[in-house]
């Protein structure tokens, strides 16, 4: 039985951020850091963005091994007591702690068949077994047009591989673009060398010889060496439900990242938190599992101070980039303002006459702005909009 004053689950940023604010105010008591992947705490982001375009692996470090920390690697925590305040991890292993933090993000979400030929990808162990496929010369099959597909399969063709994208949707971002905007992108990845299926609901994985073969209830079958998929993530909320805590669709915390235990917290991708001006929300982005882990770990270690930060959120797809704030629900109202049509803008997204999210599209240094839009009450219509931000 090992104690520590301060106990994280997870080994993600959250995780890494969350160590950072313990440390800020609490520089010698012990922090245990129990995470189920062989590697540290690293930066995701970069997998399917800067190391296809020669980055070195070693930069997604975060450090974490510096800041005095027990990395217990490899190991996952399979029960938690919040009466006895014990973990147990998969090896038989008992802690106990003082206060727990519970960063345990997110696992991508599986078809039911396919098996573990399928890349689902989110971790290191991912990239590194994808980035080697693609060094061979392999072909793929990417599934999914959301963040992940449409990153990896704009990776995958920036390093000259052949790469099928397909999904559902009519376009690319479907869910968080404007249609018109969606249907540009399919273009774009056409003339970036992506041949793009849209439209296609992927029924089943098989094999043939030693390639896979993708069906599809609206097409023919899509042969590749290789299947990518990115088609969302479920939160790992098991430990959480085990110990009797608040969990909808995440662990809800309260202002100060408390879970409905007063020693247990949550914070990141896992975590669905009160969040400004736009209410109970869970966020899978890196400045909140930055933001929101480092201040748990400040809460952790005894600072009363409320998270109350908006996150923002980014992606990159080729040549073009955005940063947004906030909902970007295209079902709603949506006000464009383009200065270069889908090359360079800003979309609103409104309900009731307030703002709810901002896509800063290629459009650099507003996030503040954006989210001082969205704390107005408005009403807002398009003429109050046009221009704002894009000015
Ligand atoms: C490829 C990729 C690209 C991304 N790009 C962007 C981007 O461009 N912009 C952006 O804003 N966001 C991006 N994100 C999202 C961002 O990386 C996540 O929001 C962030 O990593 C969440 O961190 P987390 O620590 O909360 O959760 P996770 O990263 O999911 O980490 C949780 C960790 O806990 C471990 N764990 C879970 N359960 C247990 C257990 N019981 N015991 C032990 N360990 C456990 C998991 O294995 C994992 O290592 C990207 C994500 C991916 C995968």
């Amino acid at each position: 039985m090992t104690h520590f004053p301060y106990l994280i689950i997870g080994g993600g940023m959250t995780a890494d951020a969350a160590v950072r604010g313990i440390r800020e105010l609490d520089a010698d008591r012990a922090i245990g850091l129990l995470g189920d992947e062989a590697d540290p705490p690293y930066s995701r982001p970069p997998l399917s963005k800067g190391l296809w375009k020669g980055k070195p692996v070693e930069s997604v470090w975060r450090d974490t091994p510096g800041r005095g920390v027990d990395l217990l690697l490899g190991r996952r925590a399979v029960s938690l007591d919040p009466r006895t305040r014990t973990v147990v991890d998969d090896r038989g292993a008992r802690y106990t702690f003082d206060k727990l933090l519970l960063a345990t993000g997110g696992t991508p979400r599986r078809f039911p068949f396919g098996g573990d030929e399928t890349i689902y990808f989110r971790t290191l162990a991912d990239f590194r077994r994808l980035h080697a496929l693609a060094a061979a010369g392999k072909t793929f099959a990417v599934i999914g047009g959301g963040f992940i597909g449409s990153e990896v399969a704009a990776a995958l063709a920036m390093r000259g591989s052949k790469v099928t994208l397909l999904f559902p949707e009519d376009g690319i971002g479907a869910g968080l673009f404007p249609a018109d905007l969606a249907r540009f992108l399919v273009g774009y990845y056409r003339e970036m060398g992506v041949e793009v299926l849209p439209g296609r609901q992927v029924t089943g994985i098989g094999a043939s010889g030693d390639r896979h073969v993708v069906e599809t209830r609206n097409g023919p079958p899509i042969t590749a060496d290789v299947i990518v998929a990115g088609i969302g993530i479920v939160p790992n909320t098991e430990l959480a439900t085990m110990a009797g805590l608040a969990v909808d669709d995440g662990i809800v915390v309260d202002a100060s990242l408390r879970s409905s235990h007063p020693e247990i917290f949550a914070a990141g991708d896992v975590a669905r938190f009160e969040a400004p001006s736009l209410g109970r929300l869970r966020v899978e982005h890196e400045d909140n599992a930055v933001t929101m882990g480092r201040a748990a770990g400040r809460a952790m270690a005894g600072d009363p101070t409320p998270y109350a930060h908006l996150p923002y959120f980014y992606s990159d797809l080729f040549e073009l980039g955005y940063e947004a704030v906030g909902l970007l629900d295209p079902r709603g109202e949506v006000v464009a303002d383009w200065q270069e049509p889908f090359r360079k803008g800003v979309v609103h997204y409104l309900s009731d006459g307030r703002v709810r999210g901002v896509l800063l599209w290629n459009t650099w240094g507003r996030i503040e702005a954006a989210r001082n839009l969205i704390a107005e009450p408005g009403p807002f219509g398009a003429a109050d909009l046009i221009g704002r931000l894009s000015a």
